[in-house]
């Protein structure tokens, strides 16, 4: 038999995260962001759940191909835009939307033969320092794209930093406001975070479209102040391994490399067949959450490359062949919140998706 370990991708999911998007953002279109492969989940695999978008946000041009390939007619939007001149045939070939952050840009798309104008979103560096015009250039930016004949519309556009923050929107997005007032044309600003702390509020916040990514797959941007629960999410991916061994410790006894872990009485713990080589993070320590048969239990030392250690006390009947959640649905209904795990390993929900890795089975569930 193969390795007793899978992912599940739920396109359920997927489908409830994303209209939970809609109802925070009334009115707005939503961009489903499937870049880093649908975060981890597979473009295909994710591509049921969330064909309900209104538009699907990547990054690769390699990533807007398989999605034209499954079908999908709607708009595609390039979140870095171009990265060459050439990347222009592509666009026009696959009728992508491309986003505009740099002089380069225009030069690029004014040189472009295309029969068929291009739709370009028009990104303002608010104060992110990451990609775009410069307030000041903005306008500038603006007229030069609107006298092209390549581009037949330009949608207005900039990133917050720091949306599940206490900083919060505020200041960019009056940066923002500022330096795009009376330009004409559709407005995108919200992630996940800003999507659920204030879109439903604030519809000058909320623009024409939405970008949700994280949220989509099940996870709280602004965890731990809030939870998946709390924002009525659920984990579109399944990570499950079964146990493959057993061990009767007594006091003093001590668990995996480094024997970072020492039994202070007589346990039982479980070995389960997941690992950092599966994309489980290696600095999880004792203590991290797990479910063993559904139930609530512990890592124990250091994770190995193919194995973990797990706490067996509060599930005696463990043996064996139980079912491990390492996050997502366990069974009875149980769930494990990613954002747990990741808090637990001190990184995001974001990391652990995307990392999941290649010798992982996984199938949509
Ligand atoms: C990744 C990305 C998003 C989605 O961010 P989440 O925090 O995952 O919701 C939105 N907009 C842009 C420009 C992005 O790069």
């Amino acid at each position: 038999m193969p390795r007793p370990i899978e992912a599940l991708i739920h396109p359920d999911a997927l489908a409830h995260n994303l209209q939970r998007a809609r109802r925070a953002a009334p009115d707005a279109k939503v961009w489903a962001v499937v870049k880093a492969n649908g975060y981890g989940h597979g473009i295909e695999r994710a591509y049921a759940g969330l064909k309900a978008a209104d538009g699907f946000a990547l990054l690769d041009l390699a990533e807007a191909e398989r999605v034209r390939a499954l079908g999908w007619r709607g708009p595609i939007l390039l979140l870095e835009g171009c990265f060459e001149a050439r990347d222009l045939e592509l666009c026009s070939r696959l009728d992508l939307w491309h986003t505009v952050h740099r002089e380069a840009q225009i030069d690029w798309l004014a040189a472009h033969k295309t029969q068929r104008p291009h739709h370009v979103f028009l990104k303002m560096n608010s104060g992110m320092n990451r990609l775009g015009f410069a307030p000041a250039a903005y306008r500038s930016a603006w007229l030069r794209l609107s006298g092209l004949t390549q581009v037949d519309g330009i949608t207005l556009t900039t990133h917050f930093a720091d949306a599940d923050g206490a900083a919060g929107v505020d200041a960019q997005l009056a940066v923002f406001d500022a330096a795009a007032r009376d330009l004409p044309g559709e407005r995108s600003l919200c992630n996940s975070a800003a999507t659920l702390r204030f879109a439903a509020e604030r519809p000058e916040l909320r623009g024409d479209w939405v970008r949700p990514g994280i949220m989509v797959y099940g996870s709280a941007p602004d965890h731990p102040k809030r939870r998946s629960a709390d924002w009525e999410l659920q984990p579109g991916m399944t990570l499950r391994a079964e146990l493959i061994a057993t061990q009767r410790l007594r006091a003093g006894d001590c668990v995996g490399y480094g024997s970072s872990f020492r039994a202070d009485a007589e346990m039982q713990i479980g070995v389960a067949a997941c690992g950092y080589a599966d994309g489980y993070p290696r600095l999880a320590p004792t203590g991290t959450p797990v479910l063993v048969d559904g139930v609530r239990t512990r890592l124990l030392g250091r994770v190995s490359m193919d194995m973990v250690a797990i706490d067996l006390g509060p599930v005696s009947q463990a043996a064996v062949g139980s079912e491990v959640t390492l996050w997502g649905r366990g069974p009875n209904g149980s769930v494990l919140p990613i954002d747990e795990v990741a808090q637990a390993a001190g990184t995001i929900g974001y990391e652990l998706m995307c990392a999941l890795a290649p010798r992982v089975p996984t199938r949509v569930a």
